[in-house]
């Protein structure tokens, strides 16, 4: 059989509107899946649904239609594949990888940071839940050094105990964590390159030991440089979002085709957005995309 294609997604949280970051996520990930001939998916991530903003998912649907964005098959919603993340729980069950803990936050407020700024678990359910407790979240066993060749970032390590610590896949409040259902949901897509934020590169680790505990295969990652305002912050869902949808279309995609480093030529902002894209179809080069993990957002409203 021929090796399988490229496949490429782009999987936002419907938190809020398509933000300028997540535009620059949404192109980075389309232009590369497409440059290389591949498939291009797009997956609303609203599995944590305490976070999910009533109408944000049919919102970022629809500016990414108006920015001329094409996704391949339909649209997956993570709220709809419970039973799948269920049953890839069920398997770390089996492999002893789980265990079930009764820690709460507040038990856990002393243990130390890690690097994204949650608590190291401490460990105390790892043998066995304490006397009279009772389970209220499940957690991988987390142990080994995890390496990985960013395709942007480049060589990355993490020890797993030391820098991550036992992480949650079932959440105290029964809904599955992200980890575990963007693992699911990429192999069963048959996801072979991750194109995403920065932000999540601290998350990569678990989800490659993810795919490690469940025998799926590791697909390439390559973290684009976050877009923050003026104060350095990651944007937030509000700050540039009406901007996207208040300029024509090709404006926003030459102003991430910029911040992604693919130099587009002066007069392409003030094109309509079919030119935007053929030009940067024709041009976009990952090797250009800056090796950073932030930098500030264009005034391009
Ligand atoms: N849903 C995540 C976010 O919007 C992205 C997940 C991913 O690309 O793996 O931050």
């Amino acid at each position: 059989a021929p090796p399988p294609g490229y496949v490429g997604r782009f999987a936002p949280s419907p938190s809020g509107p398509l933000h300028f970051g997540s535009l620059v996520a949404a192109l980075g990930s389309c232009l590369d899946a497409r440059r290389r001939g591949g498939r291009w998916l797009l997956r609303i991530e609203d599995v944590d649904a305490p976070r999910t903003v009533p109408g944000a998912a049919e919102a970022i649907i629809a500016t990414l239609s108006r920015c001329g964005f094409e996704w391949d098959g339909d649209i997956v919603w993570q709220s709809r594949r419970t039973g799948a993340y269920a049953a890839a729980l069920e398997r770390l069950k089996a492999g002893g990888d789980v265990f079930p803990c009764a820690c709460t936050r507040r038990e856990m407020a002393d243990s130390a940071l890690t690097r994204d700024g949650s608590r190291r678990y401490p460990g105390t359910c790892r043998n066995g839940l304490p006397p009279g407790r009772r389970a209220r979240a499940w957690r991988v066993r987390a142990e080994g050094l995890i390496r990985f060749d960013d395709a942007i970032q480049g060589p990355q390590q993490e020890d797993l105990a030391a820098d991550v610590g036992d992480y949650v896949v079932l959440r105290a409040d029964g809904l599955f964590a992200y980890q575990l259902a963007v693992v699911v949901d990429d192999a069963e897509a048959g996801v072979t390159d991750v194109v995403r934020g920065a932000d999540l590169l601290d998350s990569t680790v678990r989800q490659i030991h993810l795919q490690s505990l469940l025998g799926m295969p590791h697909p390439v990652y390559a973290h684009l440089p976050v877009a923050t305002n003026a104060a350095g912050e990651k944007l937030s869902k509000q700050t540039l979002a009406r901007a996207i949808d208040a300029h024509p279309p090709g404006a926003a995609l030459a102003a991430a085709l910029d911040f992604l480093g693919q130099r587009p030529p002066a007069g392409l902002a003030r094109a309509p957005a079919r030119e935007v894209w053929d030009w940067a179809l024709a041009n976009w080069t990952l090797a250009d995309v800056p090796r950073r993990r932030h930098a500030a957002a264009p005034e391009f409203t």
